[in-house]
């Protein structure tokens, strides 16, 4: 769908963010002609840079972090649509300059690629100056807040400034094009929905798995854990996602308005349904503790957790959660197990064969299907599980190269005015409304998180957590 020609500021476009995942997904967008005559990029940071050398710093960073399209020629014109100004997000410098670079006539779309601390600021400076109208968009990045009281005050601090529907809070796993499919699976086809619920579905399953460990941003992270860092952002939307009720359209406030409605209905997690973990030192890689440089942290690295849902279509389904660092593989998905056949006319077979949906967001973005048939040759009637695999880079094209980035897409729902997949402000602090009891807790009882050996699935009682209930965690892989 072609958009509107735009003035896009990146404040913070010297960052690590906009060198690794923005700059590279607008050229990606500026190569597949999404990318309007007339659009301009202006970066806007600190240091002090020309457009010459902002276009360098862009170029370098395409490089390291682009994929096969860095070798394409349309490189240099893309360059050419960028500009710098250098800004001071709490001080006067570059701001009269920025004001003087903004065109009418375009859309005028403001990422705020800098920490949250800075967000208040640039807005009120960019309201000052008459930089951003009624019709400007901002973009604003995780975290947003670390608590309830601290997001409202986010969101507060930008209502000042910004009506809701200027707003577009990321969470790039909204981007991904599997988890926008779990949308189409289940509304677009007459076999899911009516297995959805708990007559039909046993427990869903959600991981987030990463092999990396905090170094680098170990000092960050040690403030904020696992159940900050993805459990409220991240996987709480997939969970939305999943578990949510139809909406009556495929439009912004209709997805989030059942969104909301699920956050609102999940149960408070007592003690005994939560597992957090922490890496221990590996042969030859440091131990959690010691790549946040803090001996005595209790910040998790790992977090298991039995979720229930308290509304007619989940009651008594477990949604169990999982996400942590330097586990076995890297892996993302969702599962959704259904039940067992009630009887099975199979003579001797005694297996449990079990339809499984599993849909994948990392790695091969795409969907299976587990299904139950008779094992091919002249054994007999036996049965055997075996996967409908769809991966959408092969359904799509070679190399998946037709599958856009998470924070492309997004970038370019930003340009449209669609805010389906961004989060609301209520929903942000429904979610933090949840989390925070149980953060508390931990803080309460000083929990000490169960070290767990890297390159595993997590601690030995994540496991426990879930055979308690006669269940298992699919392999990660
Ligand atoms: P970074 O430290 O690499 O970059 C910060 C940028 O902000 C730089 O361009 C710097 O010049 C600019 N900046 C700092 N202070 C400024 C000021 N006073 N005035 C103007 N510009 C100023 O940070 P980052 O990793 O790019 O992260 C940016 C934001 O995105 C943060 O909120 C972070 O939490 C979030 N985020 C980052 C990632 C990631 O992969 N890096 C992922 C998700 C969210």
């Amino acid at each position: 769908i072609p958009v509107d020609p735009f003035d896009l500021v990146i404040f913070g476009g010297t960052g690590d963010l906009a060198r690794r995942k923005i700059l590279p997904g607008l050229f990606r967008r500026f190569i597949a002609g999404q990318m309007p005559e007339g659009s301009r990029i202006i970066g806007a940071a600190r240091s002090e840079h020309d457009d010459a050398e902002y276009r360098e710093v862009a170029r370098a960073a395409i490089e390291e972090f682009g994929g096969e399209e860095k070798k394409d020629p349309a490189l240099q014109d893309f360059l050419g649509r960028l500009h710098y100004v250098a800004i001071d997000a709490t001080g006067e410098g570059g701001w009269s300059q920025l004001s003087g670079l903004m065109r009418d006539g375009v859309v005028r779309a403001f990422y705020f690629s800098v920490a949250p601390s800075l967000f208040g600021p640039l807005a009120e400076r960019l309201h000052q100056h008459r930089i951003a109208d009624g019709d400007s968009r901002i973009v604003v990045e995780k975290p947003f807040g670390r608590d309830l009281e601290s997001a409202k005050a986010l969101n507060a601090t930008l209502a000042s400034h910004f009506d809701e529907r200027q707003i577009y809070r990321i969470d790039h796993y909204l981007g991904k094009e599997t988890v926008q499919n779990l949308m189409a699976i289940r509304f677009g086809n007459v076999l899911f929905e009516p297995l959805w619920n708990s007559h039909y579905v046993d427990h869903i399953q959600i991981t987030v798995a990463e092999t990396v460990g905090v170094g680098g941003r170990g000092a960050y992270y040690d403030k904020s854990g696992a159940m900050r860092d993805m459990v409220q952002n991240h996987l709480m939307q997939l969970l939305c996602l999943i578990a949510m009720e139809p909406p009556a359209q495929f439009e912004a406030d209709a997805v989030r308005d059942e969104k909301l409605k699920v956050i609102r209905a999940l149960q408070p997690v007592d003690a005994h349904h939560i597992v957090r973990g922490q890496y221990d030192a590996g042969e030859d890689s440091p131990s959690y503790r010691q790549d946040s440089e803090n001996p005595r942290s209790f910040t998790e690295s790992f977090v298991a957790m039995r979720v229930m849902i308290a509304n007619w279509r989940w009651a008594g389904v477990p949604f169990y959660l999982r996400t942590g660092k330097k586990l076995k593989a890297r892996s993302s998905e969702i599962a959704v197990v259904f039940k067992d056949l009630g009887h099975s006319m199979f003579e001797g077979d005694e297996a449990r064969h079990r339809n499984i949906l599993s849909i994948r967001l990392q790695p091969n973005e795409g969907i299976d299907l587990q299904v139950t048939i008779k094992e091919p040759g002249p054994g007999g009637m036996r049965l055997v599980d075996v996967p409908l695999d769809m991966t959408f880079a092969d359904a799509l094209g070679p190399d998946g190269e037709d599958v856009p980035d998470a924070y492309e897409r997004l970038i370019m729902d930003v340009i449209r005015g669609n805010q389906t997949l961004f989060m609301r402000g209520d929903e942000v602090e429904a979610a933090w409304a949840w989390t925070d009891p149980i953060i508390e807790g931990w803080e309460r009882r000083a929990d000490v998180p169960k070290l767990y050996e890297q390159g595993t699935g997590g601690p030995e009682d994540a496991q426990m957590l879930i055979h308690r209930d006669g269940r298992r965690w699919r392999d990660i892989k």
